[in-house]
């Protein structure tokens, strides 16, 4: 049997341990913290609380070097962590190293690798999927020498494609979901994660190449019960996030525009409306607000600068059912804070753009940006396909207060074989469509088009979307 476990951090809440191994978890990655000097808060609570009930656990670690850490100051925060836990620093599974944000110096983070592995006397495991790994090729060989716990995040499979595929990797475990639902975490969820085999002393058998992994998926997958799905609301709609039309104000950037620019999501991921500061900032639809300034695991820089997010889970333009997220960002001042219910058109605070706190920006605009996923929240961290163009939503504003450009490219239909694409949820076809670009599907499973990438990697959507060939 493959073993049961989960990976937690702060935004998971309160973990009651019992809970957990009443449940079968018999294994945990938990987030000690990333770079210098972040620090999970919940990291002591989880490291004990674990041992206590006798859940094997590991540690691990984020590779972050956008503050410009380099592989001795994550070894200098990472050895800190490790103190405070006395003689208990180790932990009964590899370190793990989270690599998941670009950029990458390989060189520093092999240095980092090896730090980790003379304190562990064995090697880390890498944490990473196949969708960063691309951004960050070309991945050098060393990597092959490391084994894998690799993001899924779909009840699927492990997505391994591309230049990961290309190392042959090692996977020992695989993240399956984000949102398993259950009563022992304060949030009410935690991740979801397969190890490939027993953990008793650490023997592992090993996944060592891609077929034995799809073997082992087709034979032991889809062992998780699908969450139950949140309330769901009316089909989403967006309304205009600014008080006059969107027809007075000049685009200064377009969804998708600028790929040279944004490496890290293939393109800008909202729609830039250049108004004047002070300008009011209208929630476009009713939700949640799960931003408020900032975000907790960027306390010092956050590229959207002051920024407000709001959720929602409704159904999408299919009857399928979504968690939204729309994103106002570079904000000059805040009027609702985390955790409120904001009805639609509420006013969320005012734009900005400019000052220290604007992110980046060059000058005053409003930034929006609309995120959809899968029927679950999984927090603040989007993959680049969960961006949609706003304007799949907003189609319903007058047409006269939408540009004639904006017009005509809707009405451009353009077929595209995105076979090779590799994107792992059907939020690139959304996105996609909303250019109305049609697609074949080659494969359906439970209802599902599914878009076959390699096999190693695939999409699914609804082949009942207009447009799917
Ligand atoms: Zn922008």
């Amino acid at each position: 049997v493959d073993e049961l476990g989960i990976d937690v951090d702060f935004n998971k809440g309160t973990i009651v341990w019992q809970g957990a191994k009443d449940d079968g978890v018999v294994f945990a990655g938990i987030r000690w913290g990333q770079r210098r000097d972040w620090r999970d808060s919940q990291r002591l609570a989880n490291w004990t609380g674990a041992r206590s009930v006798g859940i094997a656990r590991m540690g691990y670690w984020v590779w972050d070097e956008r503050g410009g850490d380099g592989a001795l100051s994550h070894w200098q925060g990472l050895s800190e962590v490790a103190d405070e836990f006395g003689d208990d620093w180790r932990g009964e599974l590899p370190l793990a190293v989270d690599v998941e944000k670009a950029p990458v110096s390989w060189d520093e983070l092999r240095q980092f690798l090896l730090l980790v592995e003379a304190d562990w006397g064995r090697k880390p495991t890498i944490y990473s999927g196949s969708w960063i790994l691309e951004e960050l090729a070309p991945l050098p060989e060393w990597l092959s020498e490391y084994e894998w716990w690799v993001t899924g995040y779909n009840n699927v499979g492990p997505d391994v494609w591309g230049p990961f595929a290309d190392l042959h990797p090692t996977v020992v475990c695989w993240q399956q979901s984000e949102d398993w639902r259950v009563s022992w975490s304060s949030a009410g969820y935690v991740d979801r994660d397969y190890w490939q085999g027993d953990l008793g002393g650490y023997l592992m058998p090993r996944v060592v190449n891609l077929d034995d992994l799809v073997a082992w998926l087709d034979a032991h997958g889809y062992e998780c019960e699908p969450p139950a799905p949140p309330p769901i609301g009316a089909a989403f709609a967006l309304a205009s996030p600014l008080p006059v039309p969107l027809s007075q104000h000049r685009i200064s950037q377009e969804f998708n525009a600028n790929p040279q620019w944004y490496a890290g999501v293939g393109g800008h991921d909202g729609v830039d409306f250049a108004i004047p500061e002070g300008t009011p900032v209208l929630a476009s639809h009713a939700g949640k607000v799960t931003v408020s300034g900032y975000r907790p695991d960027r306390p010092t820089y956050d590229p959207y600068g002051d920024h407000v997010r709001i959720e929602q889970a409704a159904l999408d333009l299919d009857g399928q059912e979504r968690v939204y997220t729309t994103i106002y960002g570079h904000l000059d001042r805040l009027d609702v804070q985390v955790g409120a219910t904001v009805e639609k058109g509420q006013q969320v605070g005012l734009s900005g753009g400019v000052g220290s706190r604007a992110g980046n920006s060059t000058g005053p605009h409003l930034h929006f940006g609309v995120v959809c996923r899968g029927a679950q929240s999984r927090g603040e961290t989007f993959l680049a396909g969960d961006f949609a163009s706003p304007w799949l939503w907003l189609k319903d504003l007058p047409e006269r207060v939408i540009s004639a450009e904006i017009v005509q490219r809707r009405k451009t239909l353009t077929a595209l074989n995105i076979r090779n694409v590799p994107m792992t949820d059907g939020s690139l076809v959304r996105r996609t469509m909303a250019v109305g670009v049609t697609f074949s599907v080659y494969e359906v499973r439970s209802g599902w088009g599914a878009i076959d990438f390699s096999r190693t990697g695939w999409s699914s959507l609804n082949p009942s979307y207009s447009g799917v060939a």
